[in-house]
C-alpha cells in the first residue's frame, strides 16, 4: 500500500484521505459585468473611429476584443449560443484566449484577471453582494 502514497504523505499517515472530502468556496466578492456587444465592459474604452468605413463606431474593446478567426466566417452560428460568430468577443484569461458569447458575464478575479462565465453558471455561483 505504501507505494501508492504521494510525497509528503508520511506526515499524514492515519489522517483521512483528502479524496472525497467536501470543500466550500470562500465567499470572495468579485466584480462582474454582463457582455452583449463590443464596448459593454467598463474598461473597454469609449474611443470611436474618427473616419473611414466605421466612422463614429466604437473602437475594439480593450478587455473584450473582436472575435477573429480567419477560417471561421462571421456568419457561421456559434455551436454554444447559436448566434452569428461576428457577434462574439474574445478575451485574454490567465489560461489563454477565450471566446465570449453575447450574454456571458465577464468576471474580474482577485488578481485583476478577467474571464467569461455563462449566464446560467453565473446565476448558480454568484449572488449580489
Ligand atoms: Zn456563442
Amino acid at each position: 500500500m505504501d507505494k501508492f502514497l504521494c510525497m509528503g504523505d508520511d506526515e499524514k499517515k492515519g489522517e483521512k484521505s483528502p479524496v472525497g472530502n467536501r470543500y466550500r468556496k470562500l465567499p470572495i466578492e468579485i466584480e462582474a459585468h454582463r457582455w452583449f456587444k463590443n464596448g459593454d465592459h467598463p474598461l473597454d474604452g469609449t474611443e470611436r473611429f474618427t473616419g473611414g468605413e466605421f466612422k463614429g463606431e466604437l473602437i475594439e474593446g480593450k478587455v473584450v476584443r473582436y472575435y477573429r478567426a480567419p477560417l471561421v466566417p462571421g456568419t457561421d452560428l456559434c455551436s454554444i449560443c447559436i448566434k452569428p460568430m461576428h457577434d462574439h468577443g474574445w478575451i485574454d484569461t490567465l489560461e489563454g484566449g477565450h471566446i465570449v458569447c453575447p450574454g456571458d458575464w465577464i468576471v474580474t478575479g482577485v488578481q485583476g484577471e478577467h474571464y467569461p462565465i455563462k449566464d446560467s453558471i453565473f446565476k448558480e455561483t454568484y449572488e449580489e453582494a
